[in-house]
């Protein structure tokens, strides 16, 4: 049982009053932000301010200084396999939500191997195992089938799936499986009322306490994040920042990674109410980096292509390439929907170029498992 969690951490902050102290920063709170050693809540909120919009040269010079210096110019890959579009829950922006009428699939552990061997055969050494929320089709037990098999191929295997309890993470990290990645998508308890409506991703602080329950089992990587456009980016960007700053003190054995994907369009055909625009994703990349020196950031596909080579140099630490986000999408060629219309097409082999020809390197394998000594 866990003693403390993000949830007791959070408790201390109001969502209204966090936003409304961040739309009251100064240009003056921001120059000082920008020249301290050791930021403070204050100084983050100045960086996420409207008042720092006028700044956005400085933090992005600050931003790059603070990524080269800690993780040097290198960019690492990763895939995605969508194994199931089954699920359980009902949210408002996801293609595969359950009310959504949409051809659904779950792959057979062979299925998935076939689909990991071309990835492998691109040279993907890092596969993300990714589904819907549904246990009665993707259980621990299957997840474990995957892996055991999966590893003599990649050298590292993350999960996206539902919220577990952490004697079943246990079990995941014995078959292999390294990571986790948890979305709470927004940390504004009333806007993620309104678009779970259904299914274990309801229950706000249950999934809020997930990857404490994570870092409590030994997950090496740790990846929470938010779905840009559900609520305010400003108020949701300073509280992924702080659970990221919260679980980087508490879990120092892993390695902690933000993302805060923008909506992209899907089945059921959900609006953003608050289009985020590109100038502000830099600001909260900018932001965050300089709020959180050690943490990785992903950026995902969802994103154009254009716009992913810009950001590399701002502080971006993994990305994904030539995703597809349905169930076998890459060698079965099933009729299944995916999660999402992916942004950036372009194939592995185009992405590994583009970074190259931004003076990154890019790279396929950053872990081995022999690492571990087991
Ligand atoms: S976001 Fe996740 S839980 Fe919600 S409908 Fe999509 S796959 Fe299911």
């Amino acid at each position: 049982m866990i003693q403390m969690t993000f949830k007791k951490e959070i408790e201390n902050y109001h969502w209204e009053k966090v936003q409304s102290r961040i739309q009251s920063m100064n240009p003056r709170d921001v120059e000082k932000a920008l020249n301290s050693q050791y930021l403070r809540i204050d100084d983050v909120m100045a960086l996420l301010s409207p008042a720092a919009e006028s700044f956005m040269e400085e933090m992005a010079q600050l931003a790059h200084q603070i990524t080269v210096k800690r993780f040097g110019r290198v960019i690492n890959l990763y895939a995605p396999i969508y194994v199931s579009n089954e699920c359980s829950s009902t949210c408002l922006y996801c293609g595969f939500s359950r009310k959504n009428r949409i051809v659904r699939k779950t792959l057979t552990v062979d299925e998935v191997i076939i689909e990991g061997k071309v990835l492998y055969e691109q040279g993907f050494r890092h596969v993300l195992l990714v589904s819907g929320e549904s246990p009665g089709h993707v259980s621990s037990d299957y997840l474990c089938q995957i892996s055991e098999q999966l590893k003599a191929m990649f050298s590292s295997i993350s999960i996206e799936i539902y919220s577990m309890k952490a004697d079943k993470y246990r079990t995941l990290i014995k078959s292999g499986i390294d990571g986790m990645t948890m979305y709470q998508e927004t940390y504004d308890h009333k806007r993620f009322k309104e678009v779970h409506l259904g299914g274990i991703k309801k229950d706000y602080n249950f999934r809020l306490e997930t990857p404490d329950r994570g870092g409590e089992a030994g997950f090496r990587r740790l990846n929470i994040g938010v779905l840009l456009g559900l609520s305010d980016w400003r108020t949701d960007g300073f509280f992924l920042g702080l659970h990221a700053s919260y679980l980087l003190k508490k879990y120092w054995k892993s390695h902690v990674f933000v993302s805060f994907p923008r909506l992209r369009p899907a089945a059921g055909r959900y609006q953003p109410e608050l289009k985020v625009e590109d100038k502000y994703l830099v600001q909260l990349l900018c932001a965050l980096r300089i709020w959180q020196p050690d943490a990785g950031i992903v950026l995902s596909t969802r994103e154009s292509k254009e716009l992913r080579y810009n950001l590399i140099p701002l502080g971006i630490t993994q990305m994904s390439a030539g995703s597809n986000t349905a169930p076998g999408g890459y060698a079965s060629g099933y009729d299944a929907e995916g999660q999402f219309e992916v942004n950036d097409c372009s194939a592995p082999e185009e992405v590994a170029r583009m970074i190259v020809s931004k003076g990154y390197e890019p790279v396929w394998k950053d872990w081995d498992r022999a690492f571990l000594n087991n």
